[in-house]
């Protein structure tokens, strides 16, 4: 199929990022068993809450820091700079896609990015370190420095509003690759599970690699309940 296609679209999920040592949300013992979501609403309203979102952040921050791309990130880079892929619209948020080689503007994140903070008011970017040094100091995340806003990680929480451009590019290369490539996904989450379906309704055909099955199988027009990275990394080779 990837021979075939002129046009894919490579579509990933927390799966992608497991084989790099980030565990994903869904699969047993899987970090969503352990920690119920902070919405965004309870974010915004509640300070301990965002304490919380902090601390977690924080714990999570040597692992985020020393993760590297592997096999299946490798893989997707390969099919970009070939080429094969117009573009990789990413669940994630860990920035693997761009670190292993995929340039910025191919990688469509519709649900943010955990390597920096956002004042959720301005806009304004701000990086991690410094808002750890006055967590830790204040035992606060501070506000933002250019308008007092409230400051948060640039994801996008259950309850907040999806990043208007990133789903209308996401929509825009759904609508035009003849390939749709799904790579560990459990496709539960929407609106962001709605793209194998749009791609699947336009004439594309639809590929699924995922260990377990997933809400698209059936009208996958191939599935392969397999690890991403030798899958991929066979794949390639084989081209
Ligand atoms: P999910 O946890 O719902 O599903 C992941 C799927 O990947 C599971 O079905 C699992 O069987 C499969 N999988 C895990 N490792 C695999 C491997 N090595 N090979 C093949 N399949 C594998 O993840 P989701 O659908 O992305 O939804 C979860 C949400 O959580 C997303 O919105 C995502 O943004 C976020 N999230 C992101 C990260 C990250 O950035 N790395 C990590 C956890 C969660
Ligand atoms: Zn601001």
């Amino acid at each position: 199929m990837l021979r075939d296609a002129r046009r894919a679209v490579i579509f990933t999920g927390a799966g992608i990022s497991t084989e790099s040592g980030i565990p994903d949300f869904r699969s047993p013992g899987g970090y969503w068993t352990k920690h119920a979501p902070i919405e965004f609403q309870d974010y915004l309203a509640s300070q301990e809450l965002r304490r919380e979102a902090w601390r977690r952040r924080f714990s999570m921050e040597e692992t985020f820091a020393s993760v590297r791309p592997n096999d299946g990130h490798k893989a997707v880079a390969e099919l970009v700079a070939r080429g094969t892929a117009s573009h990789v619209i990413t669940q994630n948020i860990d920035n693997l896609h761009q670190e292993s080689g995929v340039p910025a503007d191919r990688v469509i994140e519709i649900h943010g990015n955990t390597r920096y903070a956002k004042c959720l008011d301005c806009g304004m970017r701000m990086d991690l370190e410094p808002i750890r040094v006055h967590f830790e100091q204040h035992g606060d995340p501070p506000d933002c420095p250019a308008c007092g806003g409230i400051v948060k990680t640039a994801t996008i929480s259950f309850g907040q509003a999806m990043p208007e451009l990133e789903m209308a590019l996401a929509e825009e290369a759904t609508l035009a690759c003849d390939l749709f490539v799904v790579l560990g996904s459990s496709l539960v989450v929407y609106p962001a599970a709605g793209f194998p379906v749009i791609a699947r309704r336009r004439g594309a055909k639809l590929a699924i690699v995922n260990r377990e099955p997933t809400e698209m199988d059936e009208i996958a027009h191939l599935t392969l309940h397999s690890g991403i990275g030798p899958t991929l990394k066979a794949a390639i080779s084989a081209l």
